[in-house]
């Protein structure tokens, strides 16, 4: 079956009033391009999602999914709800979630200082497909304006903040409502386990872990996650403790290397039997490229 606008698998999640979950992948031998690609190994096979606020004829879209095809998908059916003004934010950096700004062309784009600075210095090797391969950005939207350490803001009544962060990658920016308790979270925290860039900044990680976990959120929407927990109504504040157990047993395999042999699956059993992470096989890779680049970043410094 086609998604939505006929993109891929694209489905519309709407979690709770007014907030919407853009979902595509997770769906076994589905490919969004045939040849090896980074929009199927680094976000379709796992599955992601970008979301949209939406308050009367204005959305706060974050994240601008994979693709334009995808993203002018999202907008039609903004559109349809009778959104007529977008703003877009970044969570981060990363062409997964930047690739279709395109199809909000115009619309203000607000990101973390930091956002600004990775893009502007990719920009020509993402619009020419050498930084990550085919397929090409072109144009790269860039930020429009930035926030450093924090920025808030009022949208359809309600307030807005946005967050800096540095786990999974230096730059993220989290939106967090506290009228509702809701939590935007990017890539900070992925279900079934975060992908780490920086093994030397894994004391930052933890550190900024619990920083977001003070907030008390009651629900986190990741961009990468189940779909089903994502369409019933988010994740517990305990997908950010199972992060950080799992960064903490990463850096614990500096004295205990050969530990790096087991697999995901047994390294978060018990968070697997409790529920707070849900087993997606897809993820043993991401977890075998953590173990490796950690064993290489202790190796170097020994
Ligand atoms: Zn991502």
């Amino acid at each position: 079956m086609a998604g939505l606008g006929g993109v891929g698998h694209l489905r519309v999640l709407n979690p709770e009033p007014g907030l919407y979950a853009y979902y595509d992948g997770r769906v076994p031998g589905y490919r969004f391009i045939e040849a090896p690609n980074w929009v199927d190994e680094g976000a379709i096979s796992l599955g992601t999602a970008s979301y949209a606020l939406v308050a009367g004829d204005e959305a706060l879209v974050y994240d601008s999914h994979v693709s334009v095809a995808h993203a002018g998908a999202i907008r039609a059916h903004l559109e349809g709800l009778g959104v007529r003004r977008f703003t877009v934010t970044y969570s981060h950096w990363h062409l997964d979630h930047v690739a279709g700004t395109a199809a909000f062309a115009g619309a203000p784009v607000i990101a973390n200082v930091l956002t600004l600075r990775h893009l502007a210095a990719h920009r020509k090797a993402v619009e020419d497909a050498t930084y990550h391969g085919l397929p090409a950005i072109n144009p790269l939207i860039l930020p429009t304006e930035t926030f450093e350490g924090h920025m808030a803001f009022e949208f359809g009544g309600e307030r807005i903040e946005l967050i800096a962060a540095n786990i999974h990658s230096d730059d993220a920016a989290l939106l967090w409502l506290p009228g509702r308790g809701v939590l935007l979270a990017g890539d900070t925290v992925e279900d079934t386990v975060t992908y780490v860039g920086a093994p030397e900044d894994f004391a930052i990680h933890l550190r900024d872990l619990e920083k977001i976990a003070r907030l008390g959120a009651r629900r986190i929407y990741p961009n990468h996650g189940a779909p089903e927990r994502i369409a019933s109504g988010g994740y517990g504040g305990d997908l950010l403790a199972a992060t950080a157990r799992y960064v903490s047993w990463l850096q614990s395999l500096a004295a205990r290397p050969e530990q790096g042999a087991r697999d995901l699956a047994d390294v978060v059993a018990q968070d697997l039997e409790a529920g707070t992470l849900i087993y997606w096989r897809e993820y043993e890779a991401v977890h075998r490229q953590n173990v490796e680049q950690t064993l290489a970043h202790f190796a170097g410094r020994a």
